[in-house]
């Protein structure tokens, strides 16, 4: 989509409806998080169709349909502001349903670079994982442990680039050997997101409904998103 266009009212009806697709979805967050007309089309749409469905869930027919008529597993974008913003938040942090959780990349390894030679391993998983190359990436990250300070981070990525490689089962076995509380904030708060969707993906759904409160009860962007997850529940 060029930028400079506006979103297309059958986007919109299909945004709220929680149909879009990648690529498209990210331009058109891209978009609204920067088109303050476009923002309000999407939140009033948004308030519409949650005042239609909780009024009666006939009445939801009377609004535009989306283009392709099938309904979302859940009810996405319940309505107001609150809602718009946390959806782009969420887009722009990359969850996004079915649940998913993607650790940053961006200016991680800075800290350590005088640190040590794995460095260069650490390096590499993350050019797989920002690539989305995840079975690659975890088994850069396989294997060897690295020195001191790094060993916690190998851990988290590993154990995210096999949940995203449909292996939740071995991302729980790492997660296990692991002392998330001993662990330095954020990547304390990114490991229990991380936790939280090998859970949701390997069917442990009482440890994830443990662990969930821990995670909405936190002011910032990863306590946005859990709050999301909640709703999702
Ligand atoms: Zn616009």
């Amino acid at each position: 989509m060029n930028r400079e266009t506006h979103l297309e009212a059958d986007h919109v009806v299909d945004l709220v409806h929680g149909l879009l697709e990648e690529p498209l979805r990210s331009e058109l967050a891209d978009h609204i998080a920067r088109c303050e007309s476009c923002a309000e089309v999407v939140r009033l749409r948004s308030a519409e169709l949650e005042l239609a469905r909780s009024e009666a869930p006939a009445a939801v027919h009377r609004l535009p349909a989306p283009l392709r008529r099938r309904w979302p597993r859940y009810a996405t974008w319940t309505g107001a502001a609150a809602a718009v913003l946390a959806m782009v938040l969420l887009w722009q942090f990359g969850a996004s349903e079915p649940i998913e959780y993607r650790l940053p990349v961006a200016n991680v390894l800075e800290p350590l670079r005088s640190d040590t030679g794995d460095i260069a391993r650490l390096e590499a998983a993350l050019a797989h994982y920002e690539a989305k190359r995840y079975t690659q990436a975890a088994s850069t990250l396989q294997g060897s442990e690295f020195a001191k300070p790094m060993e916690a981070l190998r851990r988290i990525y590993l154990a995210s680039a096999l949940t995203h490689a449909d292996d939740p089962v071995g991302a729980i076995d790492v997660l296990a050997s692991l002392d998330l509380a001993a662990i330095p904030e954020p990547w304390r708060g990114h490991g229990l997101c991380v936790s939280y969707v090998a859970y949701v993906h390997g069917d442990r759904n009482d440890d994830a409904a443990a662990l969930l409160p821990q995670l909405t009860q936190r002011e910032d962007r990863i306590g946005d998103i859990a709050r999301e997850w909640a709703r999702q529940r």
